[in-house]
């Protein structure tokens, strides 16, 4: 059986990025970038005030208080014509520009004046609540990255560069099916053995997240030709998710339908709990993931193995969740071989990052695993991980 490192590097090995497309800034946002943002001109782009008050030269307000005659004001969005020279001083406003022949600035709440001239009552030294022009941002600068999600802090970098459109990765359009015969839909009250689909809202949900789009094609019962009419139906995504029907059981037939089919299955098992029945093969130009059914096996080979393939090919440059080292609040016992991935909640704990892990029904315990913010990775070889030790934290949230 392959190890998570070596299903994950197929993985990645695999998918590749598919390209970028242009939008418009103000459909921008989550999209990861597939250009580098340029500056198009220096920030700021002039000696800025950084206060209101009065322009002045510094050597004029040594000792105080001064009196400087008013030679002009210049709001916001204005210059200022003339120059200032020893003596003198010109109204200003936060972020205008300051004029030739000022040297600093000086805040209103130190001054008075009559409208002719303005006394300094501070001593005021050269370049004061000034921001010197390029001190922020160099025309020709990189400002951001290929490969970063576009937030909204990098909105106004696109805004200030000009990039009223932006080249952004295209999105993975991702079919998400879900296998069971027992399975009813929300609106449904599951009667006897059925049970309602929560998978195929979890899994849409996290694909969005990663910034996929997403096409719901609801629920397959486990038959052969069923099956592989979903499967035929999502041909056209690049990507296609099942859940269910990977096990050992006799109505387990995804993997056997993608061979019917003429997939290359790269992989049908994993050494990982939960999860370790997943499926991964490509037809064509088409991947497809078999994830195991039960809902937190589910989350989990999603984070682990899907989310990345997402991430690849929308050219992100971290395709994986990151992982941080926390302390365990107590102690973690693990009996198996493969490598684990147990729902945890993490918090900070005198100022140290701690996970404990969820009390939980094991992997159909959705409920419960509605508290995990975390998965705590224990390797295949570590069966016993003492209270208080480092452990390896997987982020389900991250920055
Ligand atoms: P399977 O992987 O098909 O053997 O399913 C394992 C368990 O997960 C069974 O108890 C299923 O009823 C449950 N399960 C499978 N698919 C879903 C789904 N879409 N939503 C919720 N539970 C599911
Ligand atoms: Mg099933």
């Amino acid at each position: 059986m392959i190890t998570v490192d070596q299903a994950l590097a197929i993985v990645l090995a695999s998918v590749e990025p598919l390209g970028s497309e242009s939008v418009r800034i103000d459909q921008a946002l989550g999209r990861v970038l597939a250009e580098d943002i340029v500056a198009d001109c220096d920030l700021p782009p002039f000696d800025r005030a950084r206060m209101d008050g009065y322009a002045l030269i510094a050597a004029d307000v040594v000792d105080t208080p001064a009196t400087l005659s008013l030679i002009g004001e210049i709001p916001a969005g204005q210059s200022f014509e003339g120059t200032v020279s020893r003596g003198n001083a010109v109204k200003i406003f936060t972020g205008a520009p300051i004029p030739l022949g000022a040297n600093a600035v000086q805040k209103v709440e130190v001054t008075e004046s009559d409208g002719a001239t303005v006394t300094i009552k501070e001593r005021t030294e050269p370049g004061q609540f000034i921001t010197p022009r390029a001190s922020e941002v160099k025309s020709g600068d990189t400002a951001a990255r290929k490969g970063e999600a576009i937030g909204p802090a990098v909105m106004a970098v696109l805004a200030s560069f000009g990039y009223s459109s932006v080249r952004v990765a295209i999105q993975p359009k991702i079919a998400v099916i879900s296998t069971g015969s027992e399975l009813v839909e929300v609106a449904q009250k599951p009667v006897g053995a059925q049970i309602r689909n929560s998978n195929t809202f979890t899994i849409a949900s996290y694909a969005s997240q990663a910034g996929a789009r997403i096409e719901i094609l609801g629920i397959v019962p486990d038959r052969s030709e069923d099956i592989v009419k979903a499967l035929e139906a999502a041909a056209s995504h690049d990507l296609v998710i099942t859940s269910g029907g990977v096990s050992m059981g006799d109505y387990d037939l995804v993997k056997a339908v993608l061979l019917e089919m003429g997939a290359n299955v790269s992989f049908d098992k994993v050494s990982i709990r939960p999860g370790k029945p997943t499926v991964f093969a490509r037809r064509e130009r088409t991947y497809f993931f078999g994830l195991p059914g039960n809902p937190v096996s589910t989350s989990v080979t999603f984070n682990v193995f899907v989310r990345p393939a997402i991430r690849k090919m929308l050219g992100a440059q971290k395709t994986t969740l990151p992982t941080v080292t926390a302390r365990a609040s107590c102690e973690i016992r693990d009996g198996s071989t493969r490598r684990s991935y147990l729902p945890a909640r993490a918090f900070i704990s005198d100022k140290q990052m701690t996970a404990e892990p969820l009390k939980w029904g094991g992997s159909s315990d959705f409920v419960a695993f509605m508290n995990a913010n975390g998965l705590i990775v224990v390797p295949e070889d570590v069966h016993l991980i003492p209270a208080g030790s480092d452990i390896e934290l997987m982020l389900l949230n991250p920055f």
